[in-house]
């Protein structure tokens, strides 16, 4: 039996991702100040206490209407490119969960990959031009790769998780084409790109979540 993550499971998750976010707010506002425009980690973590706070609210709610909530709020809390690209990310997420109740892992797959085609879309982004696209993509297709070899659950999550985490650092060597890290000289070279820092802490939490279950 593989793992069922309910709507009270991803509260867990949004809250434990939500605290390291609040206690690395000088190191994710660097990250922006060096490449943009400084605001990333005070969006990010209104965003997620904001979402801590309808807690119980989203627990009882099935996945698809908790999906669908979430990315409300963080459309309209988050702000900026990212409070945008989350909020129609978990829409589209909701869409395709449609009549769950709770994802196991290929739910969650389809669910994550909804989220990526929907930000690539509304961001006219691709991976290589430094955003967080570059976390979730390749955390996406370890995902579907897994599944598609039959692997077991917790070998698949821990290369979801290598694969995000990995994704974020190689931002660092690239040149920006989308965002705010376009209007540096450099394209912001040599720096790790914010939004692909805070996507990859999500999916590792996530993973996590999952593995423990
Ligand atoms: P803003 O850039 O509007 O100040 P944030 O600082 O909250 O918004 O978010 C910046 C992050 O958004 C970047 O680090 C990058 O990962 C992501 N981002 C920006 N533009 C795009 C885009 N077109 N597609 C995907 N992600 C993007
Ligand atoms: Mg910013």
């Amino acid at each position: 039996m593989g793992f069922i993550l309910t709507s009270a499971d991803y509260v867990a998750y949004l809250n434990r991702v939500g605290r390291r976010i609040h206690e690395n707010g000088d190191y994710i506002s660097g990250l922006d100040a060096a490449t943009g425009d400084g605001d990333h980690w005070a969006n990010m973590n209104l965003g997620f206490e904001s979402l801590e706070a309808i807690g119980g609210e989203l627990s009882a709610l099935p996945i698809d209407a908790a999906f669908r909530r979430i990315g409300m709020v963080m459309m309209s809390k988050i702000g900026g490119s990212s409070g945008l690209l989350y909020g129609s990310a978990y829409m589209a997420a909701s869409r395709v969960c449609a009549g769950r109740e709770a994802l196991d892992a290929e739910g969650l797959c389809a669910a994550l990959e909804a989220m990526v085609k929907d930000m690539m879309a509304r961001g006219k982004a691709e991976p290589g031009m430094k955003t967080m696209i570059d976390s979730l993509y390749p955390a996406v297709e370890a995902f579907k790769k897994g599944l598609a070899a039959g692997e077991d659950e917790k070998a698949i999550l821990t290369a979801v998780k290598r694969a995000a985490l990995d994704g974020a650092e190689a931002t660092r060597a690239m040149e920006a084409v989308k965002g705010r890290a376009t209007y540096q000289t450099n394209k912001g070279v040599g720096h790790l790109d914010p939004g692909a820092v805070t996507m990859s802490w999500q999916l590792e939490a996530l993973c996590d979540s999952c593995i423990e279950k």
